[in-house]
């Protein structure tokens, strides 16, 4: 049986980035046919399609210069024009901050909610919030999470936000203090608040082309793709697949954490059932081609959180990057709802009379194609079982030095650039060990 010191399962950008930082004995196998995975792009009838929005935003700097490495030059860097459209108005992103602009009645409801949460936030300094709805009820109290938040997430994860807990929440969702939550109100723009306010995306190639530049820097004989694992064994330390078997120290496992799970011939029990609490909702979107040069108004995206519609966000590449469509055309994608799923004619009509509305195109014909595209997952669900369930599977795995990271390999709701770091940081881990 052969034999390799680390086999990486996975080249998107979390398994990109472990080969990239190991340098040397790693096998990486891929079971498509690029590198990228959800940092990967497609291109119809001319036109580039990332999946959905793919923007990077950077906090770390060991990040900031590896990828400046990567792609000297290779970047515009973008300030944010994000809005979101409810009952026939425009208002600007984050929505708990710029109220203004919103119905009055609305409006009202939004701010007196606001207010007594801040009144309760001074009574209550430990409070217990158990799920995401107590959450943001608490910190932005009830108008806000009627009229944006509970709909929002509801039509993201499929499921009301009282099933879900708030431990995914800090990085992405800003919370603004009560003065701020005024000035919103009043018209005194709080646009650049949250992670995403500035984000850079690549000049060219869209953002294949991160994922195409670590690939550049990897030994070619190393990764294989169109190969997926048929079985892993935790005590024979073997991953098996086109019929052969393969022989690992380490194991770094980006897939799926419940299809690690199911692929491992030894694992107890005991881990199989946790690994069938995980849930995830689906991504659904379209990519859509117009006959118009600017749509959305020019926002890079927009958030639809009105039940009626049956997308969550509608959002252009070609706005924030003109090379992604033909001169002439833009882009758009359409994240479809998981609360209600329709079909495809259904969301296209929907998807129309949307644009007609803000004023994108006047006739159908202005579409020039939609294309859907489904990927069983899109957002881990971090109900009452997922901690529990992650934490048992995860170091399980980890005491049998297989290390479970990534978006879904590590069950989590991550970046871009946490997936690099995850792989930065695995590598290290396994250079220390090996
Ligand atoms: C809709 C959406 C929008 C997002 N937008 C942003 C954004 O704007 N900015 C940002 O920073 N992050 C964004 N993210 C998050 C970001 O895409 C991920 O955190 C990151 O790309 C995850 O990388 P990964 O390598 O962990 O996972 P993946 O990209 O999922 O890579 C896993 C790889 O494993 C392969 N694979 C799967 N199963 C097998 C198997 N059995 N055998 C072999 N290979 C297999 C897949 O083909 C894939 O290539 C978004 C995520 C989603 C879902």
């Amino acid at each position: 049986m052969q034999k390799t010191q680390t086999i990486i399962l996975g080249a998107g950008l979390c398994g990109l980035s472990t080969a990239f930082h190991l340098r040397q004995d790693y096998l990486l196998l891929e079971k498509k046919s690029k590198v990228g995975g959800l940092a990967g792009s497609e291109v119809i009838s001319g036109f580039l399609f990332d999946c959905t929005g793919h923007w990077l935003h950077i906090r770390n700097e060991k990040v900031r210069s590896l990828v400046a490495s990567l792609m000297p030059n290779g970047f515009d860097t973008i300030a944010r024009k994000a809005k979101i459209y409810l009952h026939g108005r425009m208002t600007d992103y984050p929505f708990q901050a710029n109220l203004f602009g919103l119905r009055p009645q609305v409006l009202r409801e939004c701010l007196r909610g606001a207010v007594e949460a801040a009144l309760l936030r001074e009574r209550i300094k430990k409070p217990a919030l158990k799920s995401f709805l107590d959450y943001v009820r608490f910190h932005f109290g009830e108008g806000i999470a009627k009229f944006f938040i509970i709909p929002y997430n509801t039509k993201i994860f499929g499921v009301h936000p009282s099933e879900i807990t708030s431990e995914w929440t800090q990085r992405f969702v800003p919370v603004p203090d009560i003065f701020q939550i005024i000035d919103g109100a009043l018209g005194f723009s709080n646009e650049a608040m949250g992670y995403n306010a500035t984000f850079m995306y690549p000049k060219e190639g869209g953002i294949q082309a991160l994922s195409d530049a670590f690939f550049q820097r990897l030994d070619a004989c190393r990764i294989m793709f169109r190969t997926a694992p048929s079985a892993i064994s935790l005590k024979e330390r073997f991953v098996e697949f086109g019929g052969e078997r393969v022989k690992f120290d380490f194991l770094v496992s980006t897939i799926p954490l419940p299809e690690l799970v199911m692929l491992t011939v030894d694992a107890p029990a005991t881990i199989r059932s946790e690994a069938r609490r995980l849930r995830s909702s689906p991504l659904r979107y379209i990519n859509v081609a117009l006959k118009v040069e600017k749509p959305l108004g020019g926002a890079h995206w927009i958030y639809v959180p009105e039940a009626h519609y049956p997308f969550y966000r509608v959002g252009s590449a070609s706005n924030v990057s003109r090379g992604v469509a033909l001169p002439g055309f833009s882009s758009l994608y359409v994240e479809l709802a998981n609360d209600r799923i329709v079909g495809e004619r259904e969301a296209l009509s929907a998807l129309s009379a949307f644009l007609k509305e803000i004023g994108t195109i006047k006739d159908d014909k202005e579409i020039e194609f939609a294309v859907f595209r489904e990927y069983t997952h899109g957002y881990v669900l971090y109900d009452r079982h997922c901690a529990r369930a992650r934490r048992k599977i995860i170091d399980f795995y980890r005491d049998n030095n297989i290390f479970c990271v990534g978006r879904y390999g590590g069950w989590q709701y991550g970046s871009m650039e946490d997936a690099i770091v995850e792989g930065m940081e695995v590598a290290w881990l396994i250079k220390q060990t090996g």
